[in-house]
């Protein structure tokens, strides 16, 4: 039993459907590419993202 801190590593906006990725190495939010195609979403949208159910401080394993 343990617990360790968790950050989320995937986030999809809820108004346009941009996908975005976590990149560790360089500490930013990377675009998802899917077949090729980047899932870029509305450049002029507010994004709200849903992460609420990725996301968990704490993780207990
Ligand atoms: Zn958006």
């Amino acid at each position: 039993m343990g617990t360790r801190l968790r950050t989320p590593e995937d986030r999809t906006c809820e108004r346009c459907g941009r996908e975005e990725t976590w990149d560790e190495d360089d500490g930013v939010w990377r675009i998802v590419r899917e077949d090729g195609e980047r899932r870029v979403g509305d450049p002029y949208c507010i994004h709200e993202w849903d992460i609420t159910g990725e996301f968990s401080p704490i993780e207990e394993y």
